[in-house]
């Protein structure tokens, strides 16, 4: 597999599935910027592996929430690395709740990071790839955005609103050579999931034909896909690594 030419960008790159894509698309060639909100030595980590292995990576702060930080971590990430080509909308966060008691910031706040946190990457990344002619944008969204979830409805909120943005705009930017796709992810082992009780993990597991949860290295496989030379083709999808959980 061969990636585009460009930087990669990251967002939430210093844990769990996003650490993951950075490792795999590092691996595959690319300049990495491991963006991160607040866990630094996570985010150094990341990169120090990267940097072992003989690849280019950086950690960048920036708080996809905020349009100004995503427009500077594409700016330091251009400034350090060169031009990007890859952006993967990764950094998301839970506020789980059953709608009666969901507080107004529990929705805020999910829909600031994991929807509006796309928007503001997407803006910050398209000019330059309008301006090269190429580019690869790839949101993690999940499939409670396509089947909900009680106690996720700001959560399953954003996630469908993540798979409306790509498809609008795969439509804007396909003449000029970009493509924008979504993965959507089921049940996948990281401190996100870690955090639900037991007996809620053990009846998701019960659900999934191919009987595991997903490891982040799963989604890491389908995104390098998506940013390759051999996806071209492919625009405004929604591809689901789940082990068949919603079906
Ligand atoms: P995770 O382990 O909780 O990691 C979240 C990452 O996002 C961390 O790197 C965190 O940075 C970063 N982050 C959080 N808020 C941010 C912000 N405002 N700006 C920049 N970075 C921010 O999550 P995960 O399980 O790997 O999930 C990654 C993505 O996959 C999320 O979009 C999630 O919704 C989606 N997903 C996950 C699953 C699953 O089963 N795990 C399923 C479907 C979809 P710090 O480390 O600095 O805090």
């Amino acid at each position: 597999m061969v990636l585009i030419p460009g930087t990669a960008v990251v967002t939430g790159a210093s844990r769990g599935i996003g650490r993951a894509i950075a490792l795999e698309l590092a691996r595959l060639g690319a300049p990495v910027a491991v963006n991160y909100a607040g866990r630094r030595e996570a985010a150094q980590e990341v990169v120090d592996l990267i940097t072992a292995r003989g690849g280019r990576a950086v950690a960048i702060q920036a708080d996809v929430a905020e349009p100004a930080e995503a427009q500077r971590l594409v700016g330091e990430a251009e400034a350090l690395l060169g031009p990007v080509g890859i952006l993967v909308n990764n950094a998301g966060i839970t506020r789980d709740n059953l709608l009666l008691r969901m507080k107004e910031e529990d929705w805020e706040d999910v829909l600031k990071t994991n929807l509006s946190g796309v928007f503001h990457c997407t803006q910050a990344a398209l000019r330059g790839m309008l301006k090269r002619r190429n580019g690869r944008i790839i949101s993690i969204a999940s499939i409670v955005g396509l089947t909900g979830n009680a106690g996720q409805a700001n959560y399953a909120a954003a996630k469908a609103g993540i798979i409306g943005f790509t498809k609008s705009v795969a439509k804007e930017v396909a003449s000029r050579g970009i493509t924008v796709n979504a993965v959507a992810p089921g049940f996948i082992a990281t401190e996100m999931t870690g955090k639900l009780p037991v007996e809620v993990q053990e009846a998701y597991r019960n659900r999934i034909p191919l009987g595991r949860f997903g490891e982040p290295e799963d989604v890491a496989r389908a995104v390098a896909f998506l940013a390759s030379e051999e996806a071209a083709y492919i625009t405004g999808q929604v591809l689901a690594v789940d082990g068949g959980l919603a079906l």
